[in-house]
């Protein structure tokens, strides 16, 4: 496995630049996801990584060796695919088997290597069967089986789980996440899905129009995100964002609270209070969001027990000074002010 260091790396499709000078330092065995939205440039990047894109500018080293210039194969990456990708007419011992063939690897090497990545995954029992014959999940597997086989330096996964039903995507990234710690592999993986990211990576590269926007582990980018742009597209629901003028401070800046940290206020005391209309109740197990309009803007805020709030009502709701965040309302720069802490 493999550090990767990325330096001012640049890449345009024809006049557009799609990525702007680039920074970033991956460690040798670390879970990175890159997010952001459709568009971002997170598959450009790792395209560029894998040397399927050529480079404008800049450097990729992969354990401090040049590779900006080598060829996708002598990289010694794998790569796996949100279509799988797998071969129709062979069986998944095949399939799994096929890059070591490539490289002209012995048949004893390719039997114990196919044994091993197939009893890693729990595909013993399927290594006759073509890829038709197995459900969307077990496709997804053998593709990861065949990206492992070889032992590469760094597996590069762009959306995998994207085909596949929630519940499903949920086993699976439980599978890849128990993988990369069992073989302690460089992972880097894309997603749009900031719960994927938040739960697999040990840190997430957040992108906005090919930029890093905060590149940190996922407490870090949820609890302590360094912009507007991060704050909202990290959390579900999305963090509230209002004229912090709504509560006495500066209204040039934007106040933000995430929807857990907003609840209805049992007594007065430290933090911001916000009165406003309940426009719904919404139940979704164990908690409950409420819809408050307040000043004309909609607060999303929690409660663990909606009994007598009834819609139409007049609701105080209560935010604690240790979760406002703030951002400043043109650039969206975070902006840290004293009285949080
Ligand atoms: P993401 O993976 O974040 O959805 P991509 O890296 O696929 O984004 O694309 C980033 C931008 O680059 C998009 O605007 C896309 O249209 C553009 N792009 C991607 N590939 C090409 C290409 N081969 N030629 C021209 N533009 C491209």
């Amino acid at each position: 496995m493999a550090s990767i260091t990325i330096a001012g790396l640049r890449k345009s499709y024809r006049n557009t630049e799609i990525l702007k000078s680039l920074d970033l330092s991956i460690k040798d065995g670390e879970f990175i996801s890159f997010l952001g939205p459709s568009g971002c440039g997170k598959s450009t990047l790792l395209f560029c990584i894998a040397g399927l894109e050529e480079i404008n500018d800049g450097s990729i080293r992969f354990d401090n060796r040049e590779i900006t210039e080598l060829g996708p194969r002598e990289r010694n990456i794998a790569l796996v695919f949100q279509d799988y990708a797998l071969y129709p007419h062979m069986t998944v011992r095949g399939n799994i088997a096929f890059p070591l063939q490539q490289q002209k690897v012995d048949q004893q090497t390719i039997n114990k290597q196919v044994a091993w990545a197939a009893e890693t995954l729990g595909l013993e029992s399927l290594l006759d069967r073509l890829p038709s014959d197995l459900s969307g999940g077990q496709r997804q597997r053998v593709a990861v089986g065949r990206a492992i086989v070889r032992n590469p330096s760094v597996l590069l996964m762009d959306e995998p789980l994207s085909n596949l039903d929630a519940s499903l995507r949920v086993r699976m990234r439980t599978e890849i996440r128990r993988l990369q710690r069992e073989l302690k592999m460089t992972v880097i993986f894309v997603t749009h899905d900031q719960e994927e990211a938040m739960v697999l990576s040990d840190r997430i590269a957040v992108m906005k129009d090919g930029i890093v926007q905060q590149f940190a582990a996922p407490m870090t980018v949820y609890t302590d995100p360094a912009n507007h742009f991060v704050a909202g597209f990290i959390g579900s629901p999305q963090m509230n964002f209002l004229p912090a003028g709504l509560s006495g401070y500066n209204n040039d800046l934007v106040l933000g609270v995430r929807p857990h940290d907003i609840n209805p206020a049992k007594a007065a005391g430290d933090g911001v209070h916000f009165t406003g209309e309940l426009a719904f109740v919404e139940s979704a197990g164990p908690v409950h969001f409420l819809d408050v309009m307040v000043g004309g803007h909609l607060v999303k805020a929690t409660c663990s027990d909606p009994s007598g709030l009834e819609p139409g009502s007049q609701i105080t709701l209560k935010a604690p000074g240790h979760a406002l965040r703030f951002f400043k309302s043109g650039s969206g720069a975070r902006v840290h002010m004293s009285s949080q802490h």
